[in-house]
């Protein structure tokens, strides 16, 4: 990681001077990817173009999908997986209340309405037997995140959508680089659904992806995302000739440029390596943090590879002695940066007034949502950030 950057700065500079605060989650950007947004800005080619369809293919092969298909968020990743399941007005979709409101906010773009099932106090993913419970003769899909990093029980909410006829779409935007027993995120829903924001995993700046085996829904959501146009720019003006094209639907503006798709594609290269490096923080933390009273992530299962997106402890004021906020507070104060991931959003005002949601309807969310803290965490961390961060937790329980 001797090349990452941060804040156009080499992070092994950091090292001397360590009382620089510590960032949450800084990208992990090399010049590599520096050099491919100079070639690209220098190509004549801005937009969806090469570099886009290059991305493309090297997700889908990464993932092992069938179709990959680029986007300009995450969020419209989801609105168009949503879309193409044929999801609107009437419809309900399942999901949980620990996630970003994007989440839900795709949903109701659609028409449709969000309805949230509990999750599971262990793992943090939406609960199967919640799940069960909260289908209606409206559901027409599942929608699971694979909150921090951690699969999502597939086995269990696959078999449950069978059984009830109605689609898996997944919010992997944590989870670029998950298995779940031993299948690879990406090919295992009907569709799944990549954030690249500047603090995931893999990273454009921003953008997103959907991955699927479903032909025709991959030619909707190519066209859904480019006006609704048959044909993208760059195959219009491809050697050969000027191509015509027909407007097949009122479609949106969610494509990606290929200036993001220069920064994935180098990203996508170093994400075994990225994934190694946030897994080595993640276990000193783990060591460091076995004695403090704190709740630490439970292990991955057998068979699971967790992506490590979020180092979340949960500070139970009774055992810690300190309130979360407290504690978060008392790091900021030491130059810690940290995050809450997240409040559950049927507290949140919007979902409550529309949803008629109130505080006592998820209590397993609620828990997580009212001690939960994320710690920093990024390939782009150097090990005296991580000492940093381990120390000043010390020192604030000392
Ligand atoms: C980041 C995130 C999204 C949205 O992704 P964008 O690329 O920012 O649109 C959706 N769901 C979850 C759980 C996220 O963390």
């Amino acid at each position: 990681m001797a090349t990452a950057l941060h804040n156009g700065r080499p992070t092994h500079m950091q090292t001397t001077t360590v009382s620089r605060p510590v960032p949450f989650a800084p990208p992990a950007v090399g010049r590599e990817e520096i050099a491919e947004v100079v070639s690209t800005l220098e190509s004549g080619w801005l937009s969806t173009g090469p570099r886009v369809a290059a991305f493309e293919e090297a997700f889908a092969a990464y993932v092992g999908a069938p179709h990959a298909i680029a986007l300009n968020s995450g969020t419209a990743a989801l609105h168009l997986a949503l879309l193409a399941s044929d999801i609107g007005a009437g419809d309900e979709v399942i999901t949980t209340p620990l996630t970003f409101c994007a989440t839900a906010n795709a949903i109701i773009h659609t028409g449709a309405v969000p309805v949230f099932a509990d999750i599971d106090p262990g793992t943090w993913n939406l609960d199967p037997a919640a799940t069960a419970a909260a289908v209606t003769p409206r559901t027409r899909a599942l929608l699971p995140v694979h909150y921090a990093g951690r699969v999502a029980p597939m086995r269990a909410l696959r078999a449950l959508a069978t059984r009830e006829g109605v689609r898996v779409i997944e919010d992997a935007a944590h989870c670029v680089e998950g298995v779940s027993n031993g299948q690879k995120v990406g090919a295992i829903g009907d569709f799944t659904c990549f954030s690249f924001y500047a603090t995931k995993n893999v990273t454009t700046g921003e953008g997103g992806m959907v991955t699927t085996a479903d032909e025709r829904a991959a030619g909707f959501i190519r066209a859904a995302s480019l006006h609704g146009l048959s044909r993208g720019a760059w195959l219009r003006y491809a050697p050969g000739g000027a191509q015509p094209y027909d407007v097949l639907m009122a479609g949106f503006k969610y494509n990606m440029m290929d200036i993001q798709a220069a920064i994935g594609l180098h990203q996508l290269a170093r994400v075994a390596e990225m994934h190694a490096r946030r897994t080595a923080v993640w276990e000193r933390y783990d060591g460091a943090l076995e004695r403090l009273p704190l709740r630490r992530p439970a292990p991955v299962p057998a068979g699971d590879v967790h992506a490590r997106h979020l180092y979340t402890v949960l500070v139970d004021e009774r055992e810690a002695g300190l309130s979360r906020d407290a504690l978060r507070q008392a790091l900021a104060e030491r130059g810690i940066s940290t995050s809450v991931h997240f409040r559950a959003l049927h507290l949140h005002p919007y979902y409550q007034d529309r949803f008629g949601l109130r505080r006592g309807m998820y209590p397993a969310a609620e828990a997580v949502s009212d001690t939960t803290l994320s710690l920093p965490l990024s390939a782009a961390m150097p090990d005296p950030a991580v000492d940093r961060v381990i120390e000043a937790i010390h020192d604030v329980f000392r």
